[in-house]
């Protein structure tokens, strides 16, 4: 929906709501549009700035922001308390997590990076491992 600053040709102005700007052209042109102060159907748009209604959509922006937000903040304490808690083994990851395992190491929990590939042969061989959305830290 667009609102319209309308002016008749009396001077009057108001405000109308419509479809799409072409909505108005085509209604104006039909003598649909009326001034409701005087009736007047030779309306004109008056020289303020159309505005767009996005009241609904607004909102609904606001919320998705916010739940990114919130999501981004969820990442970064899960990434906190995993690089506080694990230890970051790096790119050995799914080398470590094999080892770990197959008891040829030290259990402990660890961290890395490693590829889709590997980590789908991880998960065959039955290595428990998770994969987590790593989200950049603020202060790197
Ligand atoms: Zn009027």
């Amino acid at each position: 929906m667009i609102v319209y600053d309308l002016g008749c040709s009396a001077g009057h102005v108001f405000e109308a709501w419509f479809k799409d700007s072409a909505t108005f052209e085509k209604q104006a042109r039909q003598g649909k549009v009326a001034c409701p102060t005087c009736g007047a159907t030779e309306v004109t748009r008056g020289p303020q700035a159309t505005r767009v209604a996005t009241g609904v959509s607004r909102d609904k922006a606001v919320k998705a922001a916010e739940q990114r937000a919130e999501m981004r903040q969820a990442l970064r304490d899960l990434r906190k308390a995993v690089e506080s808690n694990c230890e970051n083994v790096g790119d050995r990851f799914a080398e470590e997590a094999r080892k770990i395992h197959y008891g040829e190491t030290e259990a402990r929990a660890i961290y890395g990076e490693t590829t889709a590939e590997e980590a789908k042969a991880l998960d065959e061989e039955g290595v428990p491992v998770a994969r987590l959305p790593w989200i950049e830290r603020d202060d790197a």
